[in-house]
């Protein structure tokens, strides 16, 4: 069984956890620096990268991120999870981790208001809010799974990066990608 850590500070990090023990996964909240230790791998929730983004600093949680990322553990980015973790942030500009090469335009998927279920074009269902639109995607960057041709699940290394909310849908083929079943020997 893998232990995957949920950043757990602010945002949409509850259902998260269930679906990681849905796959026969351990989930850990992850709050503080301490939580870091001993993680296989972590889910980066949606809800607000700005204020997501001051918390990580206020709790000295950044060297720990990046830490886990350079140890090449797997990481899930969903949503404002993706903004955190983007080489080029726009709409508006915003700092970032830069581990994905990857470029996004904050909100481009319209308001809150506007939020909306769909099918990817793999016919995977998707669930999008206040999300964000990969704009340019580099060159060693994997598209898993596209929405009317634009992408919207990617891969670089051991990073994966959702635009929608994969833990809202009932099919957890999203953390199956990023985390695997759990393996019986
Ligand atoms: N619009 C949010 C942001 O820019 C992301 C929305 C979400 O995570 N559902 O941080």
């Amino acid at each position: 069984m893998a232990r995957v850590g949920i950043l757990a500070v602010q945002g949409a990090f509850g259902c998260h956890a269930s679906v990681v023990e849905s796959l026969g996964h351990q989930a850990v909240l992850v709050r503080a620096k301490s939580d870091f230790e001993a993680l296989d791998g972590l889910v980066l929730p949606g809800g607000e990268s700005t204020v997501q983004r001051l918390l990580l600093r206020e709790l000295a949680l950044e060297g720990a991120l990046s830490s886990l990322f350079r140890a090449g553990r797997p990481i899930l980015a969903t949503c404002a999870g993706l903004i955190l973790l983007a080489r080029r942030v726009s709409q508006p500009e915003q700092g970032s981790f830069g581990f994905v090469d990857v470029g996004v335009v904050r909100n481009a998927w319209g308001r809150q208001i506007e939020s909306f279920e769909a099918t990817s074009d793999e016919g995977r269902p998707l669930v999008f809010i206040r999300a964000p639109r990969l704009v340019d995607v580099g060159s060693r960057v994997e598209v898993l799974a596209r929405f009317r041709g634009e992408p919207v699940l990617v891969r670089e290394g051991n990073v994966t990066c959702a635009t929608f909310h994969p833990e809202l849908t009932d099919d957890p083929w999203v953390h199956r990608q990023a985390f695997g079943p759990v393996e019986h020997s």
